[in-house]
């Protein structure tokens, strides 16, 4: 079953019929479209997300990536104008935490001269926003995510286990609604028994402001977050929570392979969103793959093995064959990881959120 048509507050069919104009585009065994481009630029991190980069996992005897082994920034362009070329219409730059690459205002400027590229857009943990934001968007960044867990300094302290403060990422999307990147959008990883208490304030702060609140259901990506289904607040309850003191009503997808279901307040004060990966799975209609920061390349976020297209790169190969490529392993894949979660194998090793980019 879809996840459009698992809906409690059921939306209309009609959002397919308004997908993004699609250009010529390849299509993979399940007839699903190559459209986004998640592009991590470094493993490291700042944090230590509990549920991302455990302290005990991500320590300092971790070997994050060596600088050698990373694209450069003209090998992430030139990849991402043949991706485009292939049907790639937005790219987003994540890791990781991509404000710790350096000159990544050079990056993106790169990036956004690429032709045929709609949609460019960051995800960050807020921390270094508030200095680089400026030149970030006056080097081409059109969108900007923010991941923030809770308002509750004790609670976002605990889950981002560096003693990071609240106020801080708060002056981050401040400083990011300032510099004409509104609206922005916050990213909430919501955890049974940690920071599901946080629901409902995060929803009435950012209702005030009119910026969206992305409630994400904790997944079961990597393997070291020692993740349980118990541990997993459904998006169903995440709705019922918030509709129970401000009510709402479902909002039509945007575009074909949208992540996030949406609704808005009934009120018309803004809207949210809920990415319900687990519970109600949207593989039939994913349409992006990963590049982590070495340059391979992941067609599902569960997937245990990617596709060296440094390797390519390195050797001399010309566009031509870099695209032969990119068509052969886009044709063949059958990635469908979240729909066969409850049969599939949950003991092979999978890759880490921070490696592959989230
Ligand atoms: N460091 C940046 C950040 O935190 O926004 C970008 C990379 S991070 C891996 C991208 C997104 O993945 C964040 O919004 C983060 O909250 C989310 N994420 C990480 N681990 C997750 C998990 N186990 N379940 C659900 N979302 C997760
Ligand atoms: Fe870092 Fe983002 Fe992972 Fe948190 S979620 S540890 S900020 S990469
Ligand atoms: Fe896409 Fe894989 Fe997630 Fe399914 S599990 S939505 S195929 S990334």
């Amino acid at each position: 079953m879809s996840e459009k048509t698992k809906r409690t507050l059921p939306a209309s069919p009609s959002g397919r019929d308004r997908m993004a104009a699609p250009g010529p585009a390849l299509t993979d065994t399940l007839n699903r479209p190559l459209r986004d481009l998640r592009i991590s630029v470094t493993d490291r991190c700042n944090f230590r997300c509990t549920y991302c980069m455990p302290k005990e996992v991500f320590g300092r005897e971790y070997q994050f990536l060596d600088r050698a082994d990373i694209l450069t920034f003209e090998e992430i362009t030139r990849l991402a104008r043949l991706f485009v070329g292939h049907g790639v219409r937005k790219v987003r730059i994540t890791g990781g935490e991509p404000l710790l690459r350096n000159d990544l205002e050079k990056l993106i400027a790169m990036l956004a001269r690429v032709d045929g590229l709609e949609d460019l857009t960051l995800t960050t943990n807020g921390s270094l926003l508030k200095s680089r934001i400026r030149d970030l968007k006056q080097a081409g960044l059109q969108r900007v995510t923010v991941s923030l867990d809770s308002l509750d300094n004790d609670v976002f302290k605990a889950m981002n286990d560096v003693d990071f403060p609240v106020e801080r990422v708060l002056e981050g999307i401040e400083a990011a609604v300032e510099a004409g990147l509104a609206p922005v959008k916050v990213n909430m990883v919501v955890k049974k028994g940690v920071n599901d208490d946080s629901v409902l304030d995060m929803a009435r702060y950012f209702r005030e402001r009119g910026w969206t609140v992305r409630f994400i259901e904790y997944m079961d990506v990597g393997s070291s977050n020692g993740w349980r289904l118990d541990d997993v607040v459904s998006a169903a309850e995440i709705v019922k929570t918030i509709n129970a003191e401000m009510p709402l009503e479902p909002v039509d997808p945007e575009y074909r392979g949208e992540v996030a279901q949406r609704y808005r307040y009934k009120d018309g004060s803004g809207e949210i969103g809920v990415i319900a990966s687990v519970t109600q799975p949207f593989c039939g209609d994913c349409s992006r793959a990963r590049l982590s920061a070495d340059g391979k390349l992941y067609t599902c976020l569960f997937a245990t093995k990617g596709h060296d297209f440094r390797a390519l790169l390195r050797t001399g190969k010309r566009d031509d064959e870099v695209a032969a490529f990119l068509r052969s392993v886009w044709k063949t894949r059958d990635d469908r990881y979240s729909e066969l979660r409850a049969t599939a194998t949950p003991s092979l090793p999978k890759v880490e959120m921070s490696y592959v980019g989230g």
